[in-house]
């Protein structure tokens, strides 16, 4: 299958019904065993130092790896995807420009998935014949994500890395499919984790600290139970309908749509503590406020840019939130106790 390019989650059923292989950038870039290597390219290219890292990445990897053809969202996602879009052309890629609507609206979906499958020469059956293929790997997704916050059998690395990557299966939707299972079995047979663990949540974009980060989390007795954004590409509530599963996929609309599927799941799954990692030059740090009135919980935001690992400075900030929620854990049961 010829590979195209992704710059974030699209619906990835009309790629493969239309014959090619999506390959997210982001994933390409992040796993990358130097991704400072790529974004000097982006540099030496001439995008800004105060440039968001993903996108340099993204245009790093579409060099280095010789990819020629790329889908962009230029709705939905990222206003430097735009221009990223431009520069790309003028290197001689062929880019296909995708929007997803303004808000989240069935009718609306539909005709923007028409016309991507159009674009690509694929009709929307052939589309949903590839949604019911992709169906059992979601659904195994979905199942790893229970399995970290209600049985403690996951990490919260393992489940941000098998949820994230929903975005392109891995680029083999059948290995997939068959690696998923086989870890799935693995974890079933674990010890689960200690319940006395804190337990947090992850939102925002995932982070360019990758496992260095949930691996510090868990060495300082906290692991992560809900990761927000990678949860949603793997497509919770696929509805009857592509249409209908990409109106409900929150990420490329309002925020408020997102508050309303984060709220739910930190209830659900009785999270401590919040994490909202958010990316130097990037438009939705500003969605920090939002945050930070809406959510009743401690949050912390950590801002990434172009290291790669904790520096000492988040590793303290992150160790005295962690001291925090403890030590507001511990007040609340003596003064339970105390009633009793
Ligand atoms: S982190 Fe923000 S600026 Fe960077 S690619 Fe994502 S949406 Fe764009």
């Amino acid at each position: 299958m010829k590979k195209i390019g992704i710059t974030t989650t699209v619906p990835v059923e009309i790629l493969l019904a239309a014959g090619y292989q999506p390959v997210d950038l982001n994933n390409v870039f992040i796993t990358d065993p130097s991704p400072e290597r790529l974004v000097n390219i982006a540099e030496r290219a001439g995008f800004p130092l105060n440039c968001c890292s993903w996108i340099k990445g993204i245009y790093g990897v579409c060099m280095d790896y010789g990819i020629d053809t790329v889908l962009c969202v230029t709705t939905g996602d990222c206003s430097n995807t735009i221009m990223l879009m431009e520069v790309l052309k003028l290197k001689g890629l062929k880019v296909i420009p995708f929007a997803y609507s303004d808000r989240p609206n069935t009718q609306r979906m539909q005709y923007a998935l028409e016309a991507l499958a159009e674009t690509l020469g694929t009709t929307l059956d052939a589309a949903n014949r590839v949604r019911n293929e992709l169906k059992p790997c979601r659904r195994l997704a979905l199942k790893l994500d229970q399995l970290t916050w209600k049985d403690g059998l996951v990490s919260g690395f393992e489940n941000h890395l098998w949820l994230v990557s929903t975005s392109d299966f891995n680029q083999d939707y059948h290995e997939y499919y068959q690696q998923l299972q086989e870890l799935l079995a693995a974890c079933r047979r674990r010890q689960p984790y200690l319940p006395d663990s804190l337990r947090l949540a992850y939102i925002g974009v995932p982070s360019v600290y990758a496992q260095d980060l949930y691996h510090y989390l868990e060495n300082n007795g906290a692991r992560v139970v809900f990761n927000e954004i990678q949860r949603q590409f793997a497509m919770p509530k696929p509805g009857d309908s592509l249409a209908e599963q990409y109106s409900n996929y929150t990420y490329p609309y309002s925020i408020y749509e997102r508050l309303k599927d984060i709220t739910t799941g930190l209830k659900r799954r009785q999270v401590d503590g919040v994490i909202h990692y958010v990316q130097a030059f990037c438009h939705r740090g500003i969605g920090d406020i939002i945050f930070r009135d809406a959510l009743k919980l401690p949050v912390l935001t950590l801002e990434g840019n172009d290291d790669f690992f904790l520096t000492h400075h988040i590793k303290t900030r992150i160790e005295a939130f962690l001291d925090m929620l403890e030590h507001s854990r511990r007040s609340l049961k003596y003064s339970q106790q105390a009633l009793v």
